[in-house]
Parts: C-alpha cells; structure tokens; sequence
C-alpha cells in the first residue's frame, strides 16, 4: 500500500519526519506553507526530494502582516519551479479580518490561474464567500483542493475540478457532516491528509476513509493523489 500525505505543515524536523512516514507506508506528501517566511524552505526541500510536492501560500490567519511584494515573488517562484502548487490559502470566519483574507485570496487565485497549478484551500464558515469567488472564474479554475473537507454540501455540487481531502477529523463524533459527505463524494475526488507536521498522521484519516468506503481501496486514493499533485 502507498499513500500520499495532501496536506502536512513544515514542522522543526521536516526530513525525520518524513522519513518515519516513508517507513511506514508514505509514499509522498504535499508541503503546505503557511506564511512567506516558509516558501524558500519548501521550494528547497521539494526541489530535492520527488516525493515532496511544495505548496507556497499564505495561510487566512496571516494574512494581515504581508511583505508588500509577495505577488510578485510568488510568480517568481511559480515561474522557476514548474511542479510547485499553491497552498495554503483560502477564506475563515472564524479568525481574523475577512475582508482582508478575501483580497489576498483573490489575488492567489488570479495567479493559480495566470500559471494553471492546484490550489490547496481551506475553508472555515465561509463557503458561502467562497462559492461566489469561485464561481466568478469558473471556467478559468485549475484544480482546486478542498484541505480538512468540512462536508458542506454546496461545495460538493459546485461544478468544478474540485478534490476533497479527509483528515483524522473525520474520525472525530462532533463531525457527523464530514462522515455523511464521505458516503457521496465521487470515488476519483478522494483525498487524504494529516493536517499536521506528522506527516504518519495520515494513516489515520486513510484507515478511516477506506472503513467507512468499502468500494474504494487505497490504490485508488493513491492515484487521485498523483493526478492532482504529482502528474498534474
Ligand atoms: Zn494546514
């Protein structure tokens, strides 16, 4: 069995930790940034390890201290590093100052388009905001990642190439909605992830999804994963 990790975080001991996924079944992951400070680490360690797929963005509860040419540097990186995605970014009501996660998020997108890579968002109470932006490039969008998928059912009809990706979350009782939506996603729209800087944590969300999946196994996952993050 193989796994790809759709959503981990750079934690003070990246290469350990990968490494003790590997061991156990991992083939990959997908390195999200949370803040500019981030992206030259990532860009670096996907650089040198092809199973690492490297995601520059910034994160909806940073948005409010950006350097003010973070545009431009990320088109920069985009440019010189073709494999590289962007995440993570996206819109929560539940931190921070909405209009100002709104612009930034806007801005990602015009350039996840303008370069045509996946995009890992996240997306707290604020779907509603979020449909309507999207909505408004709709057939412009590159493949979008919806990270720690809450399970709400308008994202799941929205006509996109739209990937919803399960955390250990969904293991959790309080988050009945997250297992209900689980029963009707399309298999080829599956993902897994740790949600975590342990990047083994995956393992959890993966046991979980394919228990309550029987129609799928992990081959499948797994190939969702490399379409969406490592062919694409
Ligand atoms: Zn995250």
């Amino acid at each position: 069995m193989k796994y790809i990790d759709s959503h981990c975080h750079l934690g003070c001991g990246f290469d350990d930790a990968f490494a003790r996924a590997r061991d156990a079944g991992v083939w990959g992951c997908v390195l999200n940034a949370t803040k500019c400070d981030d992206w030259d680490n990532i860009v670096r360690i996907a650089k040198s390890n092809q199973n690492v797929c490297g995601a520059i963005g910034i994160h909806p509860w940073y948005v409010e201290s950006v350097p003010i040419n973070w545009n431009d540097n990320m088109r920069i990186l985009l440019h010189d590093n073709p494999h590289l995605i962007i995440g993570e970014v996206g819109l929560d009501k539940t931190h921070g100052d909405l209009s100002v996660q709104e612009k930034i998020f806007v801005q990602t997108l015009e350039i996840a388009i303008q370069f045509n890579r996946a995009i890992n968002i996240h997306c707290v109470h604020a779907w509603d905001i979020m449909l309507k932006i999207l909505k408004s490039y709709r057939t412009d969008l590159p493949k979008i990642v919806v990270h720690s998928f809450d399970g709400n059912t308008a994202a799941m009809r929205f006509d996109a190439d739209l990937y919803f990706s399960y955390s250990p979350l969904i293991a959790n009782s309080q988050f009945k909605r997250v297992r209900e939506s689980l029963a009707m996603v399309q298999c080829d729209k599956i993902l897994i992830e740790s949600d975590s800087v342990n990047i083994i944590d995956v393992l959890k969300s993966v046991r979980d999804v394919l228990k309550m999946r029987p129609d799928i196994n992990a081959d499948d996952i797994f190939n969702n994963s490399m379409g969406v993050f490592f062919n694409g």
